[in-house]
């Protein structure tokens, strides 16, 4: 924890909130507070409190929807990020013909990012509907579906480096895998599209077909963190199999720690009730991952990224749960 963080903070265009409870930042709605929420308010106040963060190796963490995120109920200590001002939440079209580049924020928020491009009959982030996210945690997660994934759509992305210096990636030097980045930076500040011009209407038909098949699977209206297991592969096949059917197979489905359970709508979810600990969900996902290792002979990997105290700068997918 910073020890003198007027230090670290008062010369800066951010706003400071302290000991904040995270449950109410996350999709969980469970977990501890952060030892400082810091809200940068320009690209300038964040790439130096990243720099003076990393000269006093004081932890820095970035928060987006918290749709993937389970927090310990110690909560974690440092910084943890918001982008939520108006410089990192902003969208901004530029026309090139037929095709549309929109550059947008990380912390703006997906949905609203998605409902816009529908609005004007731009394609390029239809898969991604029903994703509760931020741009940026949509990108460092990749995430997606059957559908396809955030990653196909990018033209290039703007981060902070570890040492608060700004650079833009374009895509042929990223690559994006399943549930995965090689963005070499921990924070990303904006993220450009391409996209093409498309019939609105039809546009809208297709968000609200791959809505409604997600609706029907997935347990939407639950306090969940998505999917919480990678599918992992399957060593004797070299084939992806669904970590879901594992799980179901395994006789899975209901399973619970006091207030955490194993969906019954989808074995890859881990629901809790109000006001469960974190650590029964931590204890949950032990017992799935032992039964399934001793059903199935497969090793499962989290996909939900788990923020605890003393756990440093996570990048996603790290797993501490274990
Ligand atoms: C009901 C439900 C359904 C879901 N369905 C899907 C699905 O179909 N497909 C899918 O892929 N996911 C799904 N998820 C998981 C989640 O929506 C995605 O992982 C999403 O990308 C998380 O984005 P976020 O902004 O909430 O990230 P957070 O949960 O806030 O953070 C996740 C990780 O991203 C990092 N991060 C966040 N913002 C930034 C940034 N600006 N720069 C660098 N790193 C950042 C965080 O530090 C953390 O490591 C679902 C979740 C829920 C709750």
């Amino acid at each position: 924890m910073p020890s003198r963080p007027s230090t670290l903070f008062a010369d800066l265009d951010v706003r400071v909130e302290t000991d904040v409870p995270l449950a109410r930042h996350t999709w969980y709605g469970i977990g501890g507070p952060a030892d400082f929420l810091v809200h940068p308010q320009s690209v300038e106040a964040l790439t130096t409190l990243v720099w003076r963060a990393k000269r006093e190796s004081i932890p820095v963490r970035v928060l987006g929807s918290g749709a993937n995120l389970l927090v310990a109920d110690e909560g974690v200590d440092g910084i943890v990020l918001k982008l939520d001002a108006p410089c990192f939440t902003e969208l901004r079209y530029n026309a090139r013909g037929n095709v549309e580049a929109l550059r947008v924020g990380a912390g703006a928020d997906l949905a609203k990012t998605l409902n816009d491009t529908v609005r004007r009959g731009l394609e390029g982030l239809s898969p991604l509907a029903g994703i509760p996210a931020s741009v940026g945690g949509a990108v460092r997660m990749n995430a997606g579906g059957a559908y396809g994934a955030i990653g196909d759509a990018i033209h290039s992305i703007g981060c902070v480096s570890e040492t608060g210096e700004m650079r833009v990636y374009p895509a042929s030097e990223l690559a994006f895998g399943y549930r995965s980045t090689n963005i070499p930076d921990p924070i990303i500040v904006w993220a450009a599209f391409r996209l093409q011009d498309t019939d609105p209407v039809a546009l809208r038909k297709r968000v609200m077909e791959i809505f409604n098949f997600k609706k029907s699977t997935q347990p939407l209206a639950d306090h969940s963190a998505g999917c919480m297991f990678k599918n992992p592969t399957d060593p004797k096949s070299g084939e992806r199999v669904s970590a879901g059917k594992l799980i179901d197979l395994a006789g899975l489905k209901g399973a619970s720690v006091h207030g955490a359970e194993v969906s019954e709508r989808h074995g890859n979810f881990v629901t809790v009730k109000p006001g469960t600990p974190a650590r029964d969900v931590v204890e949950l996902v032990r017992q799935v991952k032992a039964r399934v290792h001793a059903v199935h002979g497969i090793d499962l990997h989290c996909e939900v990224v788990y923020w605890s105290r003393g756990g440093g700068r996570e990048s996603a997918g790290n797993e501490v749960m274990s």
